[in-house]
C-alpha cells in the first residue's frame, strides 16, 4: 500500500471505515499548505488506536473529512518513565519537550525549584510541542504535560513506588553506567541552570525513593542533562534495550 507522507494527530476515534472530521487548522495545513486533494493518504493517530492510513474524502477551506482505510501501526506506549524538569528559557524548554518525546517518556512534569528562573510555562503550548514531536518521529503516543508544581509539594505527594533518578550536579565526575537499577516506574529529575539549592539537595538525598546519578565529568546545560539522562535510562531499563 502507498504510504502516507503526512502524519497527523487527531482527537477523534480511529477504526475501519471511520470518518474523521478535520479542524479548521488541520484543513488549512493539509489542503492550504500541503496541497492535498481528495484521494490523498494521510497517516492518523490519536494516542489510543494506533496509526491509521486515511483517505481525503472532502477537502474544503475550513474543514474536511478523512476516511480510515487500514491500521498501519499498532498502538504502542513508551516505558513508564516521567521526566521532571525545571523550565528554562522557552526555546530550551521546547527542546527538552521535543527530545523527551523522541527518546520516549510517558509524562512530562515541569517543576518549580528554588533557582528556577522561568515560571512561565504553558502546559497547553508544551502539549502542542509534544504532539508535533510525536507526529514527526512516528510515535503513536503523546505524553501529557502536567502543570507546574513546586518541588516540595511534588515530593510530599510522591507515590514511592515510582523511583526518581536524580541528576545531581554535585556528583559530576566519572560517568556512571546505570546498572542494577530495579525495573518498574521511574522518573528522571533535572534541575534548572542554577542547579539545586543545598536544602533541596539534602531533601532529595534523604528520600529513600531517590537515586542520585552523575552525568559525567562536565556540568551540562539542563537540556543536555535531560537528553543524556533519558538515553542512559532508556538503554538500561527502557525500550532501547
Ligand atoms: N549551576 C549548576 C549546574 C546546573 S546544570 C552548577 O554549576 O553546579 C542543570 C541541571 O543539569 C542540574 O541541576 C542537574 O540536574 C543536571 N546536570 C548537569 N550536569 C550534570 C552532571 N555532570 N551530573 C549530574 N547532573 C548534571
Amino acid at each position: 500500500m502507498e504510504r502516507a507522507k503526512i502524519r497527523l494527530h487527531v482527537e477523534h476515534p480511529l477504526g475501519q471505515g471511520q470518518a474523521v472530521p478535520l479542524t479548521e487548522a488541520q484543513a488549512h495545513y493539509l489542503f492550504g499548505v500541503m496541497r492535498l486533494a481528495p484521494g490523498a493518504l494521510v497517516a492518523l493517530f490519536n494516542g489510543r488506536d494506533g496509526e491509521w492510513s486515511a483517505k481525503v474524502e472532502r477537502a474544503a477551506k475550513r474543514g474536511g473529512d478523512l476516511i480510515c482505510q487500514a491500521q498501519t501501526a499498532p498502538q504502542t506506549t513508551p516505558p513508564d518513565l516521567w521526566l521532571i524538569f525545571a523550565p528554562v528559557k522557552k526555546a530550551r524548554t521546547d527542546f527538552i519537550v521535543e527530545k523527551a518525546v523522541e527518546l520516549g517518556v510517558a509524562r512530562l512534569v515541569p517543576v518549580q525549584t528554588e533557582f528556577t528562573n522561568s515560571d512561565r510555562i504553558r502546559p497547553d503550548k508544551q502539549r502542542l510541542h509534544a504532539v508535533e514531536a510525536a507526529e514527526q518521529c512516528g510515535a503513536t503516543f503523546v505524553p501529557d504535560v502536567a502543570g507546574l508544581v513546586p518541588l516540595p509539594k511534588l515530593l510530599a505527594g510522591w507515590d514511592e513506588s515510582r523511583r526518581i533518578l536524580w541528576a545531581d550536579e554535585s556528583l559530576a565526575g566519572p560517568a556512571q553506567v546505570l546498572s542494577g537499577l530495579p525495573p518498574g516506574p521511574w522518573a528522571i529529575l533535572i534541575g534548572p541552570e542554577g542547579g539545586f539549592s543545598a536544602a533541596e539537595a539534602a531533601r532529595l538525598r534523604a528520600a529513600p525513593f531517590v537515586t542520585p546519578v552523575s552525568l559525567g565529568p562536565r556540568i551540562l546545560r539542563a537540556e543536555t542533562a535531560a537528553l543524556a539522562a533519558l538515553v542512559l535510562w532508556q538503554t538500561a531499563l527502557g525500550d532501547w534495550s
